[in-house]
């Protein structure tokens, strides 16, 4: 099967690798579109990465000895690997499972656990099944598109009461403006780049703020009265944390989704924020939830979804993250979108 990896600073190939095998609870899916997260990071900065990629949906293969699944089910992967039975996994909180397996080495396998790739292995219970009335392409935004910022806006409980401010407009940000356009919040963005602001207000950004030029705090406050009610920071940029609680109202809530190092605040005492640290959801309480969020946010995920290209393209595909110019992109690992398409019923 083919499969990308990134073997150099800027370099990043298509190889050949061997197809991986299902074995007890590890089933194989067929992966027919692989959402890009930010593996491009990697390629800029050459850190060598021979299994690139945890986005990804298609059809299950080979079921091993799976009683959840079938050969021909249409599934959407979560990430990682966790160990299934300590209280974060059983809990649905796997992503936070400090005893992740290692199923290659348990199976004597030596690829399979990139979704750069043709084929997947995976535990069966970090599969999800996407309804029949959902298109593969939408039921990938339960991964990155829609995830981390799902979990946000869950925890956070945000409504149509609401005002949300969203810091960041790269695909996680994108994800969250979608989301809570659709939950009926009235939303604000902050973004520098030109495209992804664009992109922001199309998808129902009331305002976008720019950071550098002004002051996003005062202005938020000015526009409601009071500062929003929820905070979203996914742009990992170094004031952006800081900004954002300074714009959120007094008692209200925030939640960081993006991985920065140091995260600074202002004082948290004077205004009693909220604050969740939130990496992806919870898709054993919320699959329903999701399903119903990806349904409302049907036209608005096409127009976060800004480019859809084969596998073999993925370093043009980075080259566009590159630049920022981009909203969420898409890698078909075996082609084109008709045969993903043709699993939608
Ligand atoms: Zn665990
Ligand atoms: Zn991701």
């Amino acid at each position: 099967m083919r499969a990308a990896e990134i073997t150099g600073k800027g370099v990043v190939e298509v190889v050949d690798r061997t197809i991986p095998q299902a074995s007890g609870d590890l089933i194989v899916v067929k992966i027919l579109v692989a959402p890009m997260c930010t593996e491009f990071k990697k390629r800029q900065n050459g850190t060598e990465d021979h299994s690139l990629g945890h986005e990804a949906v298609g059809v299950v293969t080979d079921a091993g000895d799976s009683r959840r699944f079938s050969v021909g089910d249409r599934v959407a992967v979560m990430p990682h690997y966790g160990c299934g039975v300590c209280y974060l996994c059983t809990s649905g909180d796997y992503m936070h499972c400090p005893n992740q397996r290692d199923v290659l080495a348990e199976t004597g396998q030596d690829y399979g656990t990139a979704t750069y790739s043709q084929y997947l292995l995976k535990p069966d219970w970090l599969v999800i099944k996407i309804p029949d009335d959902i298109s593969l392409v939408h039921g990938a935004m339960a991964c990155c598109g829609f995830g981390p910022t799902f979990g946000a806006l869950e925890r956070m409980n945000v409504d149509a009461l609401d005002v949300l401010l969203v810091s960041g407009c790269g695909p996680v940000g994108l994800g969250a403006i979608v989301q809570g356009v659709t939950r009926g919040a009235r939303v604000f963005a902050i973004e520098t780049h030109p495209f992804r602001a664009e992109l922001a207000r199309k998808l129902g950004a009331e305002r976008v703020f720019n950071p550098m030029e002004e002051d996003v705090p005062a202005l938020v406050r000015e526009l409601t009265g009071r500062g929003a009610d929820a905070g979203i920071e996914t742009s990992g940029a170094p004031t952006a944390a800081k900004n954002l609680a300074l714009s959120v109202r007094s008692r209200g809530k925030l939640s960081v989704v993006a991985w920065a190092g140091d995260v600074s605040f202002p004082p948290l005492v004077p205004q009693g924020l909220d604050i969740f640290g939130v990496w992806h959801w919870n898709s054993l309480n919320l699959v329903e939830e999701m399903w119903r969020s990806v349904r409302k946010a049907s036209d608005l995920i096409d127009v976060m979804i800004t480019h859809v290209m084969p596998l073999e393209e993925v370093s043009d595909a980075m080259d566009i993250q590159d630049t920022g110019a981009c909203g969420k992109i898409l890698l078909l690992p075996h082609g084109d979108l008709a045969e993903a398409e043709l699993q939608t019923v």
